[in-house]
This record gives structure tokens, sequence and C-alpha cells, in this order.
């Protein structure tokens, strides 16, 4: 089966997914999107405003600061895919619950089966809790953890602040620029 009709078979069932209450207030759902043959997969936490009135990943605030931090390493979006844990917006954009994670993981799951990327790099605590508590990784504060790399079956994985950090605390910024340059030395 080819990456493109197993990725089409899945993004069916999400737009039309109704397994959880989120879909009661979203308006679109964000599949998430790119290159399927990408080395690099990049996974946050789930829509917020803007990802949710266009169906789209990282194209609000958040988003404007991964383009940044991509070009910073001259890495351009449709070179990688980008996606999420959580496929529909939290309402008010509160953490999502512990059992959105388990209903809506199973898309992300087949997502990263599917690009089988070399580097994951995992933005926030939403993402690191999801794949490390799956990987039996130990969770430790991103404040120490952020930048280290972690090997799973045949990928690696980087956690780093979520995008939207940097919008609370400015001083974050050169950390996210810092753990970008390590991951265009890891591709
Ligand atoms: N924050 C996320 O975690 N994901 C998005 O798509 C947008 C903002």
């Amino acid at each position: 089966m080819s990456k493109k009709f197993a990725m089409d078979f899945i993004k069916k069932n999400v737009l039309k997914c109704e397994k959880c209450s989120l879909y009661k207030t979203r308006i679109k759902p964000v599949f998430g999107e790119g290159f399927l043959d990408a080395d690099i997969m990049f996974i946050g936490e789930a829509p917020g405003k803007n990802e949710d009135i266009y169906g789209r990943p990282f194209i609000g605030r958040a988003g404007k600061i991964l383009d940044e931090m991509l070009d910073s390493i001259g890495i351009k979006r449709n070179e990688v895919f980008i996606s999420n844990i959580i496929k529909c917006r939290p309402p008010k954009n509160r953490d999502p619950t512990k059992d959105e994670i388990s209903i809506c993981s199973s898309y992300i799951d087949k997502q990263i089966e599917i690009i089988n990327p070399k580097i994951i790099i995992l933005l926030g605590r939403i993402a690191i809790y999801y794949i490390f508590n799956k990987y039996k990784i130990e969770i430790e504060k991103i404040n120490k953890i952020h930048g280290r790399v972690y090997s799973i079956n045949n990928s690696k994985i980087i956690p780093i602040y979520h995008p939207a950090a940097v919008i609370y605390n400015n001083k974050l910024k050169e950390i996210l620029l810092e753990d970008f340059k390590l991951i265009k030395d890891k591709i």
C-alpha cells in the first residue's frame, strides 16, 4: 500500500471522527500535513483557534515561531511532516484530558508508522507525555530533557519546548534555536 493511500485513509476517518466529545465544539479537525517521506516529523499538542478554523497545523502564533525556527536551520515546511497528538481543538485551548489523548492517539500512532521518520521532534509536554509513556521512557521536567536524543525502534526522539512557550517567555527563544541547531546536526 502506498504511503499516500494509507495516509488518505486515516485522514478520511479523522475528518468524520466523533470518537470523543471534541467533535461537538471543533470547526475543522486538523489532520496534519507535510512530506510523506520526511526525515523529520514534528508532533505538537492540539489545534488552537486558527488551526481549528483552517484545518491546518501550526498556522497561528506558535506556528510563526515554528516557521522561524525551521528557517533558522534552512529547512522548509514542505520537507517535514507536522502533526499533533490531538486532532480537534479543545475548547478555549484547555489541556486535552487523558481520555481524549488515549482515544485520539491511534491516529498519531498510524501517522508515525506511515512516515517512519528518522527523527521525531516532540513539541512540549503533551507530546512528551504521550510518546514517553508509550515507549516507557521516564518523564522528567522539560528544562532537564529538552534537546536530549532518545532512540526508539528506527527513530530518534528529541523533546523540545513548545514554540508557544516563547510567546510567554522570550528567554526560551535562544534555547529553542540551540535545540533546532542540534536537530540540524542529527539529520
Ligand atoms: N499548538 C499545537 O500544539 N499545535 C498546533 O497545531 C497549533 C498550536
